[in-house]
């Protein structure tokens, strides 16, 4: 209608959180523009969660493809926000927007710090991660796995990395390496069933026994664990791989002979209560886990260079009780929120659960935007489209390549053509310029 009035909102990143932010923004009647550095959307969803999780992700594509097919969302992909991005978060605040909602995940790596860690064979596994979903440009790269994998950390992350190295590679040996005990481990039992046929349980009752003494000591038990043991399933005879733990050890250095990698070197720990929580603190004493290949799986930090504040790993927001606080961005001249713009999901929370948790974080943050908007005028929505059009000019004279909506489902059809062709579940191409190539033709 000629007359229809609304607030104009940019979502950055169209993950879950962002694709969740976008869905609650239209339902209040917003106009959304919704920016995204991949030329698809989905993020996690497309790109992380686990290759052959085909019913999962084909439920989000499809709630996605709601989101993304309403007519007062535009979809801007292969678009970058940030510092040497298409897109300064200062172009963005010039604009004319009413909000700004970040949306752009985790993307920085956590390093721990230790030598060795940038070493080939050495990787983060959302880098890896990235690889074997088939994301440009971690698609293009080789991410070579050796035959005994070291992962680091113990988390849903690890058992999705076990899994590839067990079901999609020619791996021995998968070490799950663990600062703490076996009761702190993080995954969810779940998860881990993926895994079970490689789980093997005579190592398993090995490794507890090792590390009996010192979880007594911290008054854990190892008899329960051996009891829940004999109570699974026992692993396949034919697994190709092993997969074993190493509790109460934190890695100290990755060992290479020659630049190529030959060890773990870590510091065997014990267990302090300290409060609710137990803590690993170093022994002194070290040892080496042979392996030619070191996986991360220690959560990320979000993107350091996006254009936001950034302090050790997170973007900065306003500190204090009011619940709309750690939803909005810093000023830190000011020391006080910069008006209309918000975080949600894990850039706000880096690596905090699953989809569930984006969408819902994502839900709350947009309450907190839309009492924002309540104080200030809606603007025609010609008005509206004409900072949209704005938006595309200023981008496509930057030279920038947008890849919208409509786009987007043609490649997508002709990637679903593809994968019947060839009689495979799915097919992806491996990198922006084969998709671009594709949507030329
Ligand atoms: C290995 C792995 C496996 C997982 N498996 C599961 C699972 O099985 N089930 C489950 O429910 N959850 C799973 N999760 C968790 C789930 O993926 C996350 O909870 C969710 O994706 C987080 O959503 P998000 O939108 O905050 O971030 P992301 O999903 O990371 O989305 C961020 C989006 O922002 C875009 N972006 C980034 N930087 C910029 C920028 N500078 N400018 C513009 N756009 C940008 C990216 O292109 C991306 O589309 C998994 C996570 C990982 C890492």
């Amino acid at each position: 209608m000629a007359d229809e009035q609304a607030h104009l909102v940019a979502v950055i990143g169209a993950g879950p959180a962002g694709l969740f932010a976008t869905r609650a923004l239209a339902a209040l009647g917003a106009r959304v523009v919704l920016i995204n550095r991949d030329v698809k959307p989905g993020g996690l969803a497309e790109y992380g969660i686990f290759l052959n999780k085909y019913k999962m992700k084909g439920g989000l594509r499809r709630q996605f493809q709601k989101i993304l097919s309403d007519p007062r969302v535009t979809y801007l992909g292969h678009v970058t926000v940030a510092e040497r991005g298409d897109l300064t978060v200062p172009d963005l605040a010039g604009m004319g927007f009413d909000a700004l909602v970040f949306a752009i995940g985790a993307q920085g790596t956590k390093y721990l710090g230790i030598e060795g860690e940038r070493l080939p064979s050495v990787y983060h596994a959302k880098d890896l991660v990235y690889h074997y979903n088939r994301l440009p440009p971690f698609s293009e790269r080789p991410f070579p796995m050796g035959r005994r994998v070291a992962i680091v950390g113990v988390g849903n992350v690890m058992v999705d990395i076990a899994n590839y190295c067990a079901h999609f590679c020619d791996v021995d040996e998968v070490i799950a390496v663990a600062r703490r005990g076996p009761h702190e481990k993080a995954y969810d039992d779940r998860e881990f069933e993926d895994v079970e046929d490689a789980f093997d349980h005579a190592l398993y009752r090995e490794e507890l026994e090792r590390v009996r003494p010192r979880l007594e000591a911290a008054g854990q038990s190892t008899d329960e664990l051996l009891t829940a043991l004999a109570t699974r399933g026992e692993p396949s005879p034919r697994a190709r791989t092993r997969l074993r733990f190493r509790f109460l050890a934190s890695p100290r250095r990755v060992i290479a002979e020659g630049g190529r990698v030959v060890g773990l070197e870590v510091e065997e720990t014990r267990l302090e209560r300290k409060g609710d929580r137990v803590a690993a603190v170093g022994t002194g004493l070290t040892s080496v886990i042979p392996c030619d290949t070191v996986v991360f799986a220690v959560g990320d930090r979000v993107d350091e260079h996006a254009g936001l504040p950034y302090r050790d790993g997170l973007y900065l927001t306003v500190p204090g009780d009011d619940p709309a606080a750690p939803y909005q961005v810093l000023d830190e001249n000011a020391g006080k929120a910069r008006p209309g713009v918000y975080v949600v999901g894990w850039a706000r929370k880096a690596s905090d659960g699953v989809v569930g948790r984006a969408r819902l974080d994502a839900e709350t943050g947009i309450k907190h935007v839309a009492a924002f908007l309540a104080g200030r005028p809606k603007r025609p929505l010609a008005d509206a489209e004409r900072t949209v059009e704005a938006l595309r000019r200023t981008l496509a004279e930057r030279g920038a390549v947008v890849v919208d909506y409509p786009a987007v489902q043609r490649l997508e059809a002709a990637e679903r053509a593809r994968a019947s062709a060839d009689k495979v579940e799915e097919f992806k191409f491996a990198s922006d310029r084969e998709m671009l190539e594709q949507l030329r033709g």
